[in-house]
Parts: structure tokens; C-alpha cells; sequence
């Protein structure tokens, strides 16, 4: 079904302002989204009518909170097609949730062991497992990456061995776009006894996600780039993994008994959840995703691959144009670099002319430093893009580049 986007933009006020004068033209999706009123009222109507702490009042208040967030957990536990709601643990986002496995993961970790990560891997799915090889005295493998950005799965094989203890991928890539084979990856890895954590940052907003079906272990994603708010994402573990690991911050909430000598832990998922949640941002969270299941990820993605095709198509008419990321299977990013002209130089440039993209190394520099550069220009997209915002962006481009050369 086609989305009816001139009304979904009305949903996103900040859509409508100017920026040098210019109509803003976002296109900087993939480093976070906009945030429809929805959202934003969900937030103020949380301030406003309900707050209080959760999980331990007796108070109306407290009660009427701790149904909310404890239904905001069922919804997305529905959403991602987990289980179970004790299979989501609340995180501050996607890089606290993979610094949360790569900490208390060390307990399985070993001397000689290995950690396998694919060479498109952004810095949050990366410096963690580094860290967790260095203070364990074990090695870090990496799947190399082709030339059209895809995932050398021949190597994949190769490089799972009876030392990997943990595979650690990203759906799909922050720079190229690029949608891994998760399901392949997942069912490779369990042949071998080989849990997998999955980076979902760059695929929640953009393609169904079923934990389920995809049978990974756990599975990462942060709110702000599913338009819901900054500061609060998802760890989902499947149950036996979260019932074998140990806290990974202890405090309030995350106990059972507390005595000097001795404490035991609470059950899941608040094991992994000490101090004060972060209420309003779960509530508002299960507002973006439900506005996510209203449009239809399916519609959303169909008009998203519209988009990516049209610019990618226009963008490769001017000259000199290098895209970087033609995966078969891709989405809604695209980076370029532009023969003889500085990324940051042409980002500049364009944002003068009211569009927003990002340049630089997009927090994956071993990846585009396998790319031969040192940065690229990526627009990447959303629900709310326009055809005309991608002629606008193709203009601003080719006046840029005019000036630049
Ligand atoms: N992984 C990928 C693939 C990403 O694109 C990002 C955000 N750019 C992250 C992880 C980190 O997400 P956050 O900053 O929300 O924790």
C-alpha cells in the first residue's frame, strides 16, 4: 500500500522549519530520526499526568506507571516477535546493549578464544568485543567485505572455528546500507554451537524484525532512530542466555535480598535493570513503534527502496560520482564519495542549500578505510522523504560540486 506522505510529514513539525533560510531537507536518518507529535505528546502526557517510579509503590500513581512500562515491554517484545516480555531488558540504547553482552559475557571468555565481528561493523559493535578480547587474552576475527559491500560468507565459514565463542553482526550497515543474511549467519553459527548477537540500529525502522524467526541470541536497537526519543533501546536475549548470565550493574531494582554479607538477584528481566528506568522514554518508545506498525514497515520499506533507487539512479548522472555500497540486498542509506572533492567540504556545502546529510567516517572507520578513503557523504532516509526533497539534494549536489571543482 502506498503512504500517503504528505500527511505523515504533518506528524513531524520539525519537518516544516528552515534551516540557512532553506526548507529543510533531512536526510540524515540513519544517525537518528524525527520524532512525530505522538511521541512528543506521549512524553508530555507522561510528565504531566503519570509520573512516578515504578516496580515499587503502593500508591495509585506508581501502579498506574509500572502497568504502563510493564505493557510498553509486552508491545515491543510483540514487535520484534520475542517470546516472551522478560526477554527485554531496557537499555539506554544500542550501544549500552552491546557493551552489556560484551562485559558480562567475559565469564565464557577465555585465553585463545575468539569473538567473530564482519568488517562493516560500526564502532559500538566493534570497540566492545575488542575491549572483551583484550582483557581476556583472546582474538578478534573479521569477516571481510566485498566489493559491492556484501559479507564474504565463504570466509564467514572459514573463520567460525571451535574457539568462537560469539558472532556479533550488524543487520544491516550504517555506511552501506547493506541488509546481512541474519538468518544464515544465526543458523552457521548454532551448527557450531556459536551464540549471535545482532546490531538492529539501522534495520528497526526500516525492515521487519523477528528475533524469532531470525533465531538470534540477542538482538540490539536504540528508539531515536525508530522515531521514538534519544537515551533509551532494547537488549532482547533470548531467556536461557539471560538466565545464565550475570548482572551487569548492580544497585535497586535488580535484587531479591540484600544483606551485608550476602545478595541475591532479581528475577528477569529486572535482573539486568538497576536504578530507576527510564519510564517516559519506554512509553514513548512503544509510541514510535506503534506508529511504525500503523504506516506498515512493509509500506515503509517499499517507499524507502523507491527513494534509495530514484537517487541512487540520479545521483550516478553527475560526473565523477562514486557510490560506495551496491549490495544486492540494501536499504534506505546511501554514501558516495565525489572524485577529487573533500566529503566534509560538500556537506558543508549542501547544508548551506537547507540539506541535511552527514560525512565523515560514520563511526565505522576500519570500513572505510577498506574502501581505500578516509570518509563519504551518505543521505540516508525515512518515512517522511520526498521525492522532491531527493531532487532537491541531487541539485544541491551537482551546484556544490560546481563550485567545489
Ligand atoms: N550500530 C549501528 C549500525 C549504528 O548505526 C549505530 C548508530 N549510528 C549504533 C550501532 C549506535 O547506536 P546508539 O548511538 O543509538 O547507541
Amino acid at each position: 500500500m502506498a503512504l500517503n506522505i504528505e500527511q505523515i510529514r504533518k506528524d513531524f513539525p520539525i519537518l516544516s522549519r528552515k534551516v540557512n533560510g532553506k526548507p529543510l531537507v533531512y536526510l540524515d536518518n540513519a544517525a537518528t530520526t524525527q520524532k512525530p507529535v505522538g511521541v512528543m505528546e506521549r512524553i508530555t502526557r507522561y510528565y504531566s499526568e503519570e509520573n512516578s517510579n515504578v516496580h515499587r509503590g503502593v500508591h495509585r500513581l506508581s501502579q498506574v506507571a509500572t502497568e504502563e512500562f510493564e505493557e510498553a515491554r509486552r508491545y515491543i517484545a510483540g514487535f520484534i516477535g520475542a517470546g516472551k516480555p522478560e526477554e527485554i531488558v531496557f537499555t539506554r540504547g544500542t550501544t549500552e546493549s552491546v557493551n552489556f553482552i560484551a562485559t558480562v559475557f567475559q565469564q565464557f571468555i577465555g585465553a585463545g578464544d575468539e569473538i567473530l565481528i564482519t568488517a562493516m561493523e560500526h564502532h559500538s559493535n566493534l570497540v566492545p568485543w575488542q575491549q572483551l578480547c583484550r582483557r581476556q587474552n583472546a582474538a578478534m576475527k573479521v569477516v571481510p567485505v566485498n566489493e559491492r559491500g556484501e559479507l564474504d560468507m565463504e570466509s564467514f565459514k572459514n573463520l567460525i572455528t571451535s574457539k568462537t565463542k560469539m558472532v556479533a553482526v550488524a543487520h544491516v550497515s550504517n555506511v552501506l546500507g547493506t541488509i546481512n543474511p541474519v538468518e544464515k549467519i544465526t543458523g552457521l553459527a548454532h551448527d557450531k554451537g556459536v551464540p549471535v548477537l545482532v546490531d538492529g540500529a539501522q534495520a528497526i525502522a526500516h525492515l521487519p524484525v523477528d528475533v524469532r524467526r531470525t533465531d538470534c541470541d540477542f538482538y540490539a536497537f536504540s528508539a531515536h532512530k525508530a522515531y521514538g526519543p534519544m537515551g533509551i533501546g532494547v537488549l532482547y536475549g533470548k531467556e536461557e542466555w539471560l538466565n545464565k548470565l550475570s548482572p551487569y550493574q548492580f544497585g535497586g531494582e535488580m535484587v531479591d535480598q540484600v544483606g551485608f554479607k550476602e545478595t541475591t538477584f532479581n528475577v528477569l528481566p529486572f535482573k539486568f535493570e538497576a536504578g530507576t528506568p527510564d519510564v517516559c522514554g519506554a512509553l514513548a518508545m512503544e509510541t514510535a513503534l506503534k506508529y511504525i506498525e500503523k504506516n506498515g514497515i512493509e509500506n515503509i520499506r517499499q517507499h524507502e527502496d523507491e527513494l534509495l533507487e530514484y537517487a541512487t539512479r540520479e545521483l550516478k548522472k553527475l560526473r565523477g560520482i562514486k557510490i560506495i555500497g551496491e549490495a544486492a540486498e540494501k536499504t534506505a542509506v546511501l554514501s558516495f564519495v565525489a572524485g577529487g572533492v573533500h566529503p566534509y567540504d560538500l556537506g558543508t556545502l549542501v547544508d548551506q542549500m537547507g540539506v541535511a546529510v552527514r560525512t565523515g567516517h560514520h563511526c565505522a572507520q576500519p570500513l572505510v578505510e577498506r574502501f581505500g578513503l578516509s570518509g563519504t557523504v551518505r543521505a540516508s532516509f525515512g518515512i517522511y522523504n520526498t521525492f522532491e526533497e531527493v531532487d532537491i539534494f541531487i541539485r544541491a549536489v551537482r551546484q556544490a560540486l560546481d563550485m567545489l571543482r
